[in-house]
């Protein structure tokens, strides 16, 4: 069996991670995976969690009994409000729900294995570009056509709105269209508010169906509403969508896997009968999901201090990732790097898409240690005071050479 089975090729991301670790040299700095890192460089576990896990190991009453196949239903309902907002017209109508998932990846697979059974179309749309598990995805879940609608303009290092919306208009009806509800990975760039607009006129004219991937909220902006606001829009429009939401990312919760598929349909009876599909599709794979995560989560949504205490939490990370993108573009522009660094600044959430060349990026990865991704992205959580410099002449030296 095991002897005709071809070698895969590595995951790019985690390929990434094995030769920054590999790497000797002491000036090195890993701008590939996406997770937070402190001015020192090391992981940070948020304040908040610690508290509530000390709670936890403190408290005799909790067990490790089996959840439901649908997960904790303090977490499920803490999360749907938080990406959908308490006074949502689709909640306060009792036609959304959540179902826990193996964090934002599973959700996205367990919403797109269901589209695929049920949906009206076997084809998908993903940004071009996007984070490529979209496309893993699609392709798994057996959607016949995973097709890319524009998104990035290369000359601009802006949305390209025209192009997507042209894209959309002739996309087939009924396809799914995955949307970046905030912080779009890997460019940073997000439609503003009156471009949402557009969009959801287009996919409504075209009875296109939402699937927004929530992967960052709170890293947009620092504010939790306000990186839900696309999401929100087309719950107001009347839209019937999934929302996956992650917490690897707002929480620090990486190795965790707290996720959520949120599901939004025109009345209560759609949803128990989602829901009761979305079961037997979950039972098979993974019966029934982690529950720490989800009960630090859950503890901390659904306390008002604790939740307070996590927004300041979002707050210090999503700030030093915009003071560090003020640093490297005044870095770049004091050392003349040719070219306008503004879009580092303009970008938002976790990453920057730099423009910077595969060859580049090649020379960068062999002369300085400095390890991003090969289309130019790079996780500005990763940059500090300290490894600025380093980083700043590395680009230059790449960019003039
Ligand atoms: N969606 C996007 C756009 C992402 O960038 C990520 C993680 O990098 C995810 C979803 C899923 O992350 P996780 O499975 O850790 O929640």
């Amino acid at each position: 069996v095991f002897k005709d089975v071809d070698m895969a090729p590595p995951v790019a991301v985690f390929n990434l991670t094995a030769r920054y670790k590999e790497d000797k040299d002491p000036a090195k700095v890993n701008l590939g995976v996406g997770a937070y890192r402190t001015d020192e460089g090391k992981p940070w576990v948020l304040p908040v969690v610690r508290t509530v896990e000390s709670q936890m190991a403190a408290d005799s009453t909790l067990d490790h009994e089996y959840l439901p196949i649908a997960g904790l239903k303090t977490f499920t309902e803490a999360a749907t409000r938080l990406a959908l907002g308490d006074d949502s017209p689709a909640l306060l109508q009792n036609r959304a729900g959540g179902f826990q998932a193996l964090s934002g990846t599973g959700a996205l697979r367990l919403g797109i294995d269901f589209l695929s059974r049920f949906g009206k179309s076997k084809t998908v749309y993903v940004s071009d570009p996007t984070w490529p598990n979209h496309m893993a995805i699609g392709r798994d879940a057996h959607f016949t056509e995973i097709k890319k609608y524009r998104y990035w303009d290369d000359k601009t290092k802006a949305l390209n709105i025209d192009g997507m919306l042209e894209d959309l208009r002739n996309a087939p009806e009924h396809s799914v269209v995955i949307l970046h509800g905030c912080a779009h990975n890997p460019t940073g760039v997000d439609p503003k508010k009156e471009q949402w607009e557009q969009i959801a006129e287009v996919m409504a004219a075209k009875k296109l169906f939402p699937f927004f991937d929530i992967a960052y909220q709170g890293f947009a902006t620092g504010d939790l509403d306000a990186d839900a606001s696309s999401v929100r829009l087309f719950v107001k429009k009347e839209f019937e969508l999934f929302v996956s939401q992650s917490f690897s990312k707002n929480f620090g919760l990486y190795n965790e896997r707290v996720g959520n598929l949120a599901i939004v349909t025109q009345d209560n009876d759609s949803l128990m009968r989602v829901q009761s599909q979305l079961e037997k599709l979950a039972r098979p794979m993974w019966s029934n999901p982690p529950n720490h995560g989800a009960r630090i989560v859950a503890t901390t949504l659904n306390n008002p201090s604790l939740f307070a205490e996590w927004k300041e939490a979002i707050r210090t990370m999503s700030s030093r990732v915009i003071s560090m993108r003020a640093l490297l573009k005044q870095k770049l522009k004091q050392l003349n790097t040719p070219g306008s660094w503004d879009h580092i600044t303009d970008q938002i959430g976790m990453f920057s898409y730099t423009g910077l060349t595969s060859k580049q990026v090649d020379f960068i990865i062999q002369k300085y240690h400095v390890y991003l991704m090969q289309d130019g992205r790079i996780n500005m959580c990763a940059v500090t005071n300290s490894n600025c410099d380093h980083i700043a002449a590395a680009i230059h030296d790449a960019v003039t050479s």
